[in-house]
This record gives C-alpha cells, structure tokens and sequence, in this order.
C-alpha cells in the first residue's frame, strides 16, 4: 500500500520558517514565531515592501464529488512546479476547520506529494485563528444576551436575534438550543444555537479585511437582529466592535508556512464557501501577491460557486484579479456526471465519461466568456485513470478549442506539474480584463438571475413569498448595492444536487435572502444551509490517535 498522507508529512524534514520568509524577502524580524516552522507575519511586512505586484492564479473545478477533486492538492503542486521552474512563487490557502478533520472529508493540507507542512499542526489547532475567530464572535453573543438582561435599552426583541454562537467542531446537538433557562438570573430564555466557527461571519469580515481599523468597522456593521419595532441593531449598538477586533488582532495576520518542497504558503482565514465566499483571507492574497512573482491560490467547491464568488466578491472588495485560472477536472468526476455510479468510478468507461464532459466544458466557458480570464484545464491523474480514458479527455477539451494538462503532483508533487506551471505561466503573460457576472448597481433580484443565467446556465429563478419580501426589506435598509453570495448545493450546476452533467433550462428556486451586512454580501440561499453540520456514522475522529510521544496518526 502507498504511503499515507501524514507519513508522507512526517517523513519529510522542514525548512525553518525564517528560511522559508527570506525566500519571498521578508526581513524575518517582521515574523511572530509560533515554534520553529509556523509564523504570522507582522502587519508592517506588507507595507514596508516596495509596492511590487505578482501574478495570481486561481485554482478552481467542476461540480465536485463528495471526495474533493483535489484542489488543493493542485494548487500546492503547482506552486512547487512554478518554484522548481525558478520561479518566485507563494501559494496562497484557507485554513482548516476542526470540523471536517474530524468528520468525512478529513484536513486541507493537500494530499499525496503536493502537501503543506506541518500538517498535522495545520489541521488542528494551528497559530490559533480559529479559537480567536470563535472568542470574538461568542463575546458578542454574550454581550447582546447581557444587554437584555440588564434591562435591555434597545428594545431588542429575543425572537429575532440573529446573532448566532460558534464553535469549530461538527456537532448537531448545538444546532437549536434553548438558553438562559432555571432562575432569573440565568438569563431571558430563547432559541438559538451554534454554527461551526468557519460558518460566523466573524470569519467573512476577517478575511475580507485590509487592516484592523477596517475590520473595527466591519464588525460594527453587522446585523444582530431587530427590536420589537422592527428597527435592525447591529454589532456597534452594542458597542462589541473594540473587543472583539482586541481578541482578532493576532488572527489578522496570515501565517506562514511551507510545502514539502519549502514553497512557501499563506494559509489563513477559511470561510465557509456556501453562506461565505469560500477562499483566504486578502491579506493573505496580497501580503503573497507582494512578495512574490507568482501566487496560486484556491476557491472553494467548483467554479460555478468558488470562482464565481471569489471574483464578483473578493476580487472585486479587494481591488485584485486572477491572471490565470486552472480548472481541476478528474476523470472520475466527470464519470460521475455522465451517469457512472459511484461505485464503479475507478473502472475504465468511455461512453460515461464522454457523457460527463459537458459539465467541464460550462466550467471552462465562464471563466473565458463570463469573467473574460484565460483558462487551463488541469487533469488530476488518479492512480487507476487508462490512456485511452486520458486521451479522450485531452482531444475533446482541445476540439472544444482549449487548453488541457495531465497533471501528476499527488504522485510526484512538482516534477509532475512542470508542464501545468509552463502554461499557467504563458497564461499570465497575456493581457486580461477581468469582467463580472453582474454589476453591483444592478437589483438583487437581477443580480441573482445573471448569476443564474451566464454562471449556472440556467433559464431564470423563482422567488419564494419570504425571499421576495426579504429582497424588499433588505433594499430599503440600503443594502441593495452589495454582492451577491450564493449558497447553493456544490454538486450541480443547479440548485438540484442530483442534476448532474450540464443541466439545462432550469428555474433555480430562491428560499431565503440573509444579509452579511458587515462582511459585505447578501447571501441567497436556495434550499436548506446547514451552518452546523454533524458527524457521519463512523467518524474520520476514531482513526485519529497520538502517541506517547506525541505523534499524532490517522489524520489525511
Ligand atoms: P479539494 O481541495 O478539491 O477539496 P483535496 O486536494 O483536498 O481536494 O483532495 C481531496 C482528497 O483527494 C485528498 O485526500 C487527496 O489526498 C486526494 N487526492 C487528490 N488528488 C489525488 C490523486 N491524483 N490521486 C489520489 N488521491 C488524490
Ligand atoms: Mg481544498
């Protein structure tokens, strides 16, 4: 049996961080260490570097299987095929949750020969950020339910609090609770419930932050609830906005780290990419793009979603614009989209997969016509892919008149994308303008159907009494400039998990519109969006032991 991804981890001996910081040129006494291979880089080593601006690259997919396609892992074996080419290259990552480490889909560290280091570290508890991210946002829950204890002045009515507590861990037990229960002292009793940390908007607002004073002003934006007048309250009512930035001071720097051949990688900020955007933070991005000549970075589940919204909402918040995209597609993928079971992914089948290439070719459409971005296909090769399935693949995608690359990096991390790292780097050389999917000025209404329309290749959406009224209220509280976030199953380009391929003519139904007032999106929810998932029956958490030592195995 091949090696394990944490033995492939363990075995490889690391740089120290401060050589891993002078390959980007950062004076090392800008670093905060945390031990010997982790650090944050101080907020002056963004500034204090001439303004120099590398060339970004997004790493996005098709519509996903359950397993992950291996994003990730491209995005890391990419950036150590730009570095073996000689390049000057960072990547550019979120962090892990507790979450899924701990429940099916197992870390984010990348997998196979592309991997970040140390990932056992990385996958747990880190530098931090996350139990930060969850003290800030709990700070605020306790100040509002403290503010109605205390005689609540600003009238806020318990049934419509927003505010949510969080945790990271998968636990469905906390997802409706009732609190403040027993003697009058302990509180005004009143639903609510926890949403796994990454799923706060804590976390959105971090990682769509230029700087702590920013950051203040975000959180004093956000939405907590009504009062009994229907009159919104936000975060600054309550005057939660200083402490809560006091406990995110330190989580505000991106940290860094390395892959297994001394890449250097941000990883930093990890929006959930469903009711958030789904992709690290911008001071990770821009601290990357500002020492570095290339940056790959990653967008959460496949283009449709990820890229979609990592251009109409980070690049467009943050001033910056991928020159480059790669699409992940496997072939098993692409077998499951052209109707092939589950169970039968790994067998050799032409026709299945001939059937499943549509769903990549959309993909690669709105990235070239929609976002107007040049785009490369990267084939993810599994280890049980044949030629002739390979090939087939290659000649549609070129027939279709694009780019395509076998990628090898998660059997032999650099070496096997110098072809991949050649191209993208072609790529950057062309001149782009970068184009939306809509505009902000535009209704919320027409902003979700040209989503819909160019992205999703839909024919329109269909509003339900809630979603329209919400529209209403959220436009007459002035929020209709902002971008839209969609929150919309990763599986299809539709709203319907099990429309597979590339689905045609569909209405996409719009159940529910929440604001982020203070990250910045309204989110469109359209079906229901679990912001607190649960554990499956056998839990990646029982692989997971330590040694007496304190070696840590099971985690992938
Ligand atoms: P994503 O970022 O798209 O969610 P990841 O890069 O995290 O996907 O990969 C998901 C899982 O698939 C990881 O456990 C990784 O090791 C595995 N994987 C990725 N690429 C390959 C490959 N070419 N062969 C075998 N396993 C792979
Ligand atoms: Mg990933």
């Amino acid at each position: 049996m091949s090696k394990q991804d944490i033995e492939i981890a363990q075995s490889t001996e690391m740089l120290s961080v401060d050589e891993i910081a002078r390959k980007l040129s950062i004076d090392t006494s800008t670093l905060e260490h945390y031990g010997k291979y982790k650090a944050k880089v101080d907020f002056d080593a963004l500034h204090t570097t001439e303004k120099k601006n590398g060339k970004l690259i997004l790493v996005t997919a098709i519509n996903p299987t359950p397993a992950g396609e291996g994003k990730t892992t491209m995005s890391v074996g990419l950036g150590d095929a730009l570095q073996k080419i000689g390049k000057k290259a960072a990547i550019a990552l979120r962090e892990p949750s507790l979450g899924p480490v701990f429940g099916v889909k197992g870390g984010a560290a990348g997998g196979g020969h592309a991997q970040v280091i140390p990932m056992e570290d990385i996958n747990l508890h880190f530098t931090g950020d996350l139990h930060a991210i969850g003290a800030a946002n709990n700070l605020v829950a306790a100040m509002i339910d403290n503010h109605i204890y205390h005689g609540n002045e600003l009238d806020i009515d318990p049934r419509r609090i927003m505010w949510r507590r969080a945790m990271d861990m998968n636990d469905r037990q906390l997802r409706s609770i009732v609190s403040g229960i027993g003697a009058k002292t302990n509180g005004m009793p009143r639903e609510g419930g926890f949403d796994i940390t990454v799923a706060s908007e804590i976390m959105a607002v971090l990682c769509l932050s230029h700087s702590l004073d920013e950051m203040k002003e975000k959180l004093s934006r956000c939405l907590i609830g009504y009062t009994f007048n229907n009159e919104p309250i936000k975060l600054g009512d309550i005057n939660a906005q200083g402490a809560a930035a006091a406990l995110l001071k330190d989580a505000l720097k991106p940290n860094l780290v390395q892959t297994l051949e001394h890449t250097p990688v941000f990883i930093h900020g990890g929006p959930f990419a469903n009711i958030a955007h789904g992709c690290n933070s911008l001071l990770a991005t821009k601290t990357a793009l500002s020492h570095a000549d290339y940056v790959v970075t990653e967008a959460g589940f496949g283009a449709d979603l990820g890229a979609e919204k990592f251009i109409d909402i980070k690049c467009r918040l943050g001033n910056i614009s991928p020159d480059a995209v790669v699409i992940v597609a496997t072939l098993r993928a692409l077998k499951m989209h052209g109707g092939v079971k589950k169970t039968d992914l790994s067998k050799e089948n032409n026709e299945g997969l001939k059937a499943g290439i549509p769903n990549l070719l959309k993909h690669i459409e709105n990235i070239k016509k929609t976002f107007s971005l040049p785009a490369v296909v990267a084939i993810n090769a599994f280890p049980d892919d044949t030629q002739e399935e390979l090939d087939i693949l290659k000649e549609t995608i070129q027939a279709a008149g694009s780019r395509v690359v076998q990628s090898n990096v998660w059997a032999e991390g650099g070496n096997g994308g110098i072809e991949l790292a050649e191209e993208a780097v072609r790529l950057c050389d062309q001149d782009t303008e970068m184009t939306f999917a809509y505009e902000l000025t535009d209704s919320i209404e027409t902003k979700v159907d040209k989503i819909v329309q160019s992205v999703y290749g839909g024919r329109g959406s269909e509003w339900s009494v809630a979603a329209k009224r919400t529209a209403k209220r959220l436009t007459a509280l002035g929020y209709a400039d902002l971008p839209i976030c969609m929150a919309k199953t990763q599986y299809s380009l539709s709203d319907d998990a099990k429309a597979l391929g590339r689905p045609t003519d569909f209405l996409v139904n719009i159940r529910e519109l929440s604001v982020s007032a203070g990250a910045g999106f309204i989110v469109v929810m359209t079906g229901n969006i679990m912001r607190m998932p649960g554990l499956p029956k056998v839990p990646a958490a029982e692989q997971v032991d330590v040694d007496n030592l304190g070696k840590i195995t099971g985690l992938f």
